[in-house]
Order: structure tokens, then sequence, then C-alpha cells
């Protein structure tokens, strides 16, 4: 239902993956007038599984990339598809269908699609449409009345757009700009180097020594697909105090070893770790995560990405000095993303609706500083300042919009896919004991609201 207002906006959503496509449901239902800008030629985002890897640059580097996707062919979700839908559109295993609990990322696709159509969001953007530049049309005025100019370019007509708008939300990711790690000896090292944003097949490491670097889901999930291929893999990890699940699937394969941090990389092809040891290897694969990075957004700098610190961020999603008028949805890691995003969305409609309001400018700067605060009181490092992996945090932010607390099943789901994956890390995508839970999620109002029969078999 959507309620057109007096107090509608023209907004204008950069991204239609999972963030953008929530936003600009949420948006519309709000009453605003909503444009998203999408460089893609579909929805879907990094779930728009992308095999052109051939023309980037294999470590990612420059500050434009020009493949966004950085999931490989054969990635399968982590997390079970019971926890990942947004709040009002269970992800449902469909007949005919990948009908697996942590099916293969182009089942993500199919479910963002369905969603699409039935929200009907398809017709609210513009696909092919890469947004260069965003900034305030006058940038002396701060508060309530700022302005955005937004220059995008149709990327098969090569054709340049203007367009004013009253906010704009941005929803472009943060897991397609490579993180790489400084290494004595990278650039004159002879073997191949790419980051994991480009692998995409098994197929090019044939017979090879390949060092893979990080251990991290795609270190883990990468290294195992080596196994039947690649002669040797080297698994070079910060800590040798790896999980169970880890050291079981090392001590299975005779060709996969445990490294420490590499301590450099030699002409002669030799990677040589802290340790002492050391492997001549044709490849090395940076599983070494990736960096926020808005290339298009001038904000006079009062939006800064400081060691992948986006800030000063009110919770997470609005800078104060240009709030509400321009948000971010989706930087938040290490949280349940879908449900999340959509309590972002909300939020934000309904401040540039009017219908609720932010804190002053001074309380929401006092509460980054205290956030910033705990975190560096904690130990943790500046670039993991948007970690959250805190429920309660989840469901705090989710008073903000009026969203109800996540479920309890959601999240007892996804810690026992954690703890399962941690001490199975090669099956626990097959195979689990969470059977109670699972029942007792299929038959919550989440999964029966669109379809009461969906769990009578
Ligand atoms: C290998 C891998 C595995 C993952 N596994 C999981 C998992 O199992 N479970 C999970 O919950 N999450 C997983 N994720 C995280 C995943 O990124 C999120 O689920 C989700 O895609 C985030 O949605 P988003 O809309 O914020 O960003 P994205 O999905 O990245 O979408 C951003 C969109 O913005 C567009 N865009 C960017 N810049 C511009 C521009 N300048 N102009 C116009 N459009 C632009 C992009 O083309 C894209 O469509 C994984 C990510 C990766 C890389």
């Amino acid at each position: 239902m959507v309620s057109v207002g007096s107090n509608s906006k023209h907004v204008c959503v950069i991204g239609a993956g999972p963030s953008g496509l929530v936003a600009a449901r949420e948006l519309r239902k709000e009453g605003h007038y909503v444009v998203v800008l999408e460089q893609n030629h579909d929805i879907g985002g990094q779930w728009l599984y992308d095999p052109r890897v051939e023309h980037q640059d294999p470590l990612g580097r420059g500050s434009t990339l020009e493949v966004h996707g950085s999931v490989y062919a054969s990635l399968r979700l982590a997390s079970p598809r019971e926890i990942m839908g947004y709040t009002d559109f269970p992800f449902l295993a469909k007949k005919g269908r990948d009908t697996r609990r942590f099916p293969s990322h182009r089942e993500l696709f199919l479910y963002l699609k369905d969603f699409c159509d039935w929200f009907g969001l398809r017709e609210m953007i513009k696909f092919n449409t890469r947004v260069e530049y965003v900034g305030m049309v006058d940038s002396s005025m701060f508060g309530k009345d700022i302005k955005w100019f937004v220059r995008s370019r149709d990327k098969n007509s090569e054709k340049v757009m203007e367009e004013e708008f009253d906010a704009v939300v941005v929803a472009t990711g943060h897991y397609s700009q490579p993180r790489l790690p400084t290494i004595k000896g990278m650039d004159a090292w002879k073997g191949k180097q790419m980051h994991s944003h480009i692998y995409r097949v098994p197929e090019p490491f044939s017979n090879e020594v390949v060092v893979v670097v990080g251990n991290s889901m795609s270190g883990q999930d990468i290294s195992i697909e080596l196994v039947d291929i690649a002669k040797e893999i080297h698994l070079s990890a910060k800590s040798l105090e790896i999980s169970e699940g880890l050291a079981k699937v090392i001590s299975k394969y005779g060709n996969l070893h445990l490294h420490p941090q590499i301590d450099s990389l030699c002409e002669d092809g030799r990677v040589q770790f802290v340790d002492g040891s050391w492997v001549i290897a044709d490849s090395i694969i940076y599983c070494t995560g990736y960096s926020y990075s808005f290339p298009f957004l001038d904000t006079k700098g009062m939006v800064v990405v400081d060691d992948d610190r986006v800030g000063p961020l009110y919770e997470h999603t609005f800078p104060p000095s240009l709030a509400p008028s321009l948000s971010f949805v989706g930087i938040p890691r290490k949280i349940i993303g879908f449900p999340f995003f959509e309590s972002q969305a909300k939020w934000i409609a309904q401040l540039l609706s009017g219908k609720r309001t932010l804190p002053s400018w001074d309380d929401m700067m006092q509460s980054i500083k205290e956030f910033y605060q705990s975190r560096d009181a904690a130990g943790i490092p500046k670039h993991n300042t948007h970690d959250i992996a805190n429920f309660e945090y989840c469901d705090k932010y989710g008073e903000h919009c009026g969203l109800p607390h996540l479920e309890d099943w959601r999240k007892q789901l996804c810690l026992s896919a954690l703890i399962n994956a941690d001490a199975n890390l090669e099956t626990y995508r097959d195979s689990w004991d969470d059977h109670e839970l699972l029942q007792v999620a299929h038959q919550s109002p989440h999964f029966t609201q669109l379809c009461p029969d969906a769990f009578d078999q």
C-alpha cells in the first residue's frame, strides 16, 4: 500500500542489490518517488553471477572496477536459507529449483527476482546506469534542505544523465573492492597473483602449487575446491589456531598445508613464511577481504573511509551533517543481512517523510564518539568498525522504525549453522542436527504468511 503525501521526496537509490531493492520498496511504500540506478543489466547485486574477469586487473587495484561481482561459480550460501529472507517474504524452497538449505548463489538471485516481481520493483529501476558523481547542489547548505546532484552514464549508449534529488540512498555493497596486504617483494614476484574478487573456477590452477592467503569464508571454500585439481595448496593464515572444521579438512587432504603469514615474496618464485618455511609457488590467491569504496561520492569530506571505517555514521546509516538526505544501507557486516537492510530502509523512509526524527547533531556525534571509544576499549581494530555480531544491537536498531525483534528461531538457526560450520567445515551445508529448530521456523508466521501450506509435506 502506497501513501502519497505532501512529505514525499524525490529519492535516488544507488544499487539494485538486496539493500537497494528493499530500500526502494520501503521508500515507495512511505510515499516517496523513487529512482533506482543500477550499473548492471539486472537486479541482484553480488547474487547476479558475473563470469567476466578477463579484463580486470587480477589484484583489482584502482578505484573503479569493471566487474562488481565477487561470487565464484561453485558458491553455496554460508547461511541457511530460513534466516535469510526479508521479514515479509520468506526464502522458500520451490519445486524445480535448488531446494537445498544452503543453496547455490543462483537460488538467492532467483529469490531476489521473485521479491522484485512480487512487489513490482522493476519499474523503479534504470539498468545499465552507472552513477559517476553524487554531490550537493549547494554545498553551503547543511541541514534539512540539502539537494543532491547525481550524474550517471548509460553503459550502452554512453549517454550522460544529470538529475537533482531530495535524498540519496547509497546501497552499492562492499564486497567488490579488494583489500590487499602489503608484502615485501609483492611487486617483483613473477608468478600469478590475484584477489578472490576475480576467482571464478578452479580449472586455471590445474596441477599448480597455489598459495591461498586468508582462511575466512572464501579462503576456506577456494582451498577446498582446489584440492582435487591443484598439485599443492598452501593456506597462509594470520593465526595457526584454526577451527576444528578446518583442522579436519587439512588432515584429510595430503596436498593441503597450513602456514603462518607470508614474510616475503622472492623473484625466483619463492613464498617465504614468517616461521622460516617456504614453497616455490605458481599462483597466489589473496582471500583477504574487501574495502568500503564510494568513488562517486563527494561529501566535501563529511563522510570519509579511514581504514575501512566509514564515518562519521550515526548507527552505521546517517552522516549527522547530511542526515537524513544522505544515507547508507548495507554497511554493517556480521549481521543477518536482509532483515537488517529492511530495518535500515524503513527508518530512512520514515525519517524522510517526517514520521520520525533523528536526535540532534550533537547527540548523534556523541553517540558515534562513544561507539568508537567502546570499540577501541575492546581492542577491536578500526577496520572492523562495522562488524556487528550482536543480535541485541540488531533488535535495538529495529526499534527505530517499529520493526519487531528478530524471531528467536532466526537467531538460534544462525548460531547453530555457525557452530556446525566451525566443527564440520566440509559437510555443514549438507548435514545438520538443528531439526527441531527448523520445524519451529517452518511453523512460524514468517513462513506461513504467504503460503500457509508451504511445509505441509
Ligand atoms: C563470495 C561472497 C559470499 C557471500 N556469502 C554470503 C552468504 O552466504 N550470506 C549472506 O547473507 N551474505 C553473503 N555475502 C554478502 C553479500 O554481499 C550480501 O548478501 C548482499 O549481496 C549485500 O547486498 P547489497 O545490496 O548491500 O550489496 P550488493 O549485493 O553488492 O549490491 C550492490 C549493487 O550496487 C550496484 N552498484 C555499485 N556501484 C554502483 C554505481 N556506481 N552505480 C550504479 N550501481 C552501482 C552494483 O552493481 C550492485 O548491483 C557474500 C558475499 C560474497 C562476495
